[in-house]
Formats: structure tokens, sequence, C-alpha cells
């Protein structure tokens, strides 16, 4: 009989096996077998037929003009950022990944941090508006954990400012935004394709535009820059996608809107086990949009729910399982980016939500009795927290 203490009480762990946070889903070998050894016996290693469909085949499911694959979404966001000429400030949040601030490092820009609303966990446009004066080149925006950004009022904001709208869409494929994937918003949508991600090509990324000279412009830039007649149009990188990158996000694709539905039920799963739990707080998403949930995240209310997010995690480490406090520190806070920083205390609400942003596991493919013994222990290191902080 199982011992019913918290693990870190002394308590036999809940986890019969360590359940990591990210499990990525891949397609079956046999599927891919065929292909990769055509791409084999042809030599066509690079740049061949596989890319060609693939690009093809996630411009026909987002409902875009251009889909360009490229070596990550890292490159894809640099070569977007440069192509438009982004030289000076650039509005982006800094509750997310670094990469999306490197790469406006890596153009030549500069950011200017806004804050967010902590309910969806996305820029928050009153924040936006009040930050844009007239030397601000462009706004970026990220799908933060796959919840659609304020699209609509953040097209206005650029719109009527004259200025370029860039999504930082890494978490996107499975977002819907007023039932529509999102990656025809904006000037341009840039997506990962790395194994934390809902569509998997082991590396890559997609810039998806509407914008044919912007289009062209990040296929000359995947490729040094070279206009097909060996001069430099501009000066690029080599950002290609190989072919077997290519075929597996090809074969991926298929499984992606499964995906993302059972995301969303699992979501629902957490959502009924976890909202009775007092300090508890969830991701808001709108009704009318599908979060993708790239992660599953909850905040943690010490004064409610008896324990530090950090408590938290250490008490879930000791029952075997993995969480991640993203994005603790946020960009701003990070050596690179110190000297970008803003007045200390003006992103009050990113300041907070680092200190309770909690990742849960959460897989394309899961048991319910995952969710269940995760909901189970969080309950459980809650009922014990008066002994587990005295015990620390
Ligand atoms: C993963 C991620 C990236 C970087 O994607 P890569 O394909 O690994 O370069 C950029 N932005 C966000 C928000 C991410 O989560």
């Amino acid at each position: 009989m199982a011992d019913l203490r918290p693990a870190i009480l002394g308590g036999t762990p809940l986890a019969t096996s360590p359940i990591r946070l990210v499990r990525p889903v891949l397609p079956e070998f046999a599927t891919l077998a065929p292909e990769v050894e055509q791409t084999l016996i042809s030599g066509m290693v690079t740049k061949g037929q596989h890319l060609a469909a693939f690009e093809q085949a996630v411009a026909d499911h987002l409902g875009v003009a251009h889909a360009i694959a490229v070596s990550s979404c890292t490159t894809g966001l640099a070569l977007t950022y440069r192509a438009l000429g982004l030289n000076g400030p650039v509005i982006v949040p800094s509750f997310t990944f670094m990469a999306t601030v490197s790469a406006l490092i890596w153009a030549g820009a500069t950011p200017r941090f806004v804050d967010i609303d902590p309910a969806t966990t996305n820029i928050d446009v009153k924040a936006v508006r009040a930050a844009l004066t007239p030397e601000v080149q462009a706004i970026v925006a990220v799908h933060n954990f796959g919840n659609p950004a304020a699209i609509a009022e953040l097209e206005a904001l650029a719109n009527e400012a004259g200025i370029p709208l860039i999504f930082d869409a890494a978490h996107g494929f499975g977002a819907q935004y007023n039932g529509q994937p999102v990656g025809g918003f904006g000037t341009a949508e840039c997506f990962s394709l790395s194994p934390t991600k809902l569509l998997i090509a082991g590396e890559g990324g997609i810039v998806a535009t509407n914008n044919d000279e912007l289009a062209h412009k990040i296929r000359t830039g995947r490729e040094y820059g070279n206009d097909g007649k060996y001069g430099s149009d501009w000066a690029g990188l080599n950002a290609r996608m190989a072919e077997y990158n290519a075929i597996l996000g090809r074969h991926s694709l298929d499984q992606l809107e499964q995906a993302a539905r059972q995301r969303s039920q699992y979501a629902a799963l957490y959502w009924a086990a976890l909202f009775a739990t007092p300090g508890i707080g969830f991701q808001a998403v709108r009704p009318s949009d599908r979060c993708a949930y790239k992660d599953y995240s909850i905040t943690i209310d010490e004064t409610y729910f008896g324990l530090s997010r950090d408590m938290l995690r250490q008490a879930l480490a000791a029952e075997g399982i993995e969480t991640r406090a993203y994005y603790d520190p946020p960009v701003h806070r990070h050596a690179a980016y110190a000297q970008f920083a803003p007045v200390e205390g003006s992103l009050p609400k990113t300041n907070w939500l680092v200190k309770a942003s909690l990742s849960l596991p959460m897989h394309s493919e899961m048991e319910f009795d995952t969710i269940e013994t995760v909901c189970n222990a969080i309950k459980l290191i809650c009922a014990y927290g008066e002994e587990i902080a005295a015990s620390q």
C-alpha cells in the first residue's frame, strides 16, 4: 500500500515512472522510409522536391500565400526582421523565449520591452499603445504557449502607426484565431518546428506571409542573399531546411490536427481536476480561439496555495514529475539584454508571472492517468503545504 504522504516528506512517489514535461510524438519510421531512401538514391539531400512539397502543404494548411521553410524559427525571425530593415527600437514582450529577442539583435534592431496581460500571458495591447513613440519601427507579439495574441487590436495599432507587425508564432501550430489557423496575420508569422513544439521537423522553422516582396526576400535571404545569378541583393544567411527535415515535417503535419485536439482535451482535464484547488490560476483563452497548448501553464498564488511555485516544483520533482518555470528569468533580466531593460518595476505583470507560472507535463499523446497523477500530486502537496513549508 502506497504511503499517502508527499514524497518530499518521505512518502512513496506518485509517479511510478518519471513523467516528463515534453515528449515528442513522431511518425512511424515505415511511413518515412520510402522518401528517405528515395532522397538518398537521388542524391538530392537539400533543395529538393520534399522541401517544395512541405512548403506547399504548410501554405495550404495555414491558408497563406507563402510558407518558407528555414533552418529554425530563430533564423526565420532574424531574416524577417532584417528583411524589413529594422535597425531601431522594436516593441517586444519580455515574457517570451530568449530567441524572440536574440533575433532582433542579430538583425541590428533593439528591443523595447513592454508588459503582458497576465491572464492571457500575451503582450498587453494598452502597454503597446503607451510604448508606441514615433521612433518605434515594428511590433513583435508572441502567441504564448499557443494562445493567439490580441491580433485584431495589434493589427489596428500597427496599421495606425504604419509599421510592421511580426508574430513570433513558435508555439503557433495548432492555434486558431476566430476559428482560423494563425499564420496569415500581421506582416509575417514565424513558426518553430523543434521537438518541443506540436509540428516537428527535427529542427526548422516556417516564415508565413501574404507579402510577395517580403517572401522573395526571405527566399533569397535563406540562401546567402543570392539573387540566383551569383549576385547578392542583400546580406543573407544559409538558413535552408534539408530534405530529411522537410520529410519529417510533412508527415508530422498529418498528425497536427489530432495533436491540437488532444491537447485541448488534456487541458480541459487538467482544469477540471485543479480548478477547485485554492491559489491555482489558469491561462485565459478567448472562447472563439483555440490554444495549441504547446505548454500547459498554471499560476500559483502562494497566499492561497500555501507554498511558493518553486516549493511546489521541488515537491513535484520528488514525486517524479518534471515541470518548468517559464520564463524565469524574463528576457530583460538576461545578461545579454539587461542594457535594454526598462526602469526597475516597469514590467510588474511580467515580474509577477515569471514567479507564479508553472508549466505542467503536456504531450500530444498522454494517458488520462498521467494527468490524474499530476493533479493528485498537486492536491496532495497542497494539503500538506504547512508541513512542507515548515520542513524546508
Ligand atoms: C522555441 C521558440 C523559439 C525558437 O525556435 P527555434 O526553432 O528553436 O529557433 C522562438 N520563440 C519562442 C517563443 C519559442 O518558444
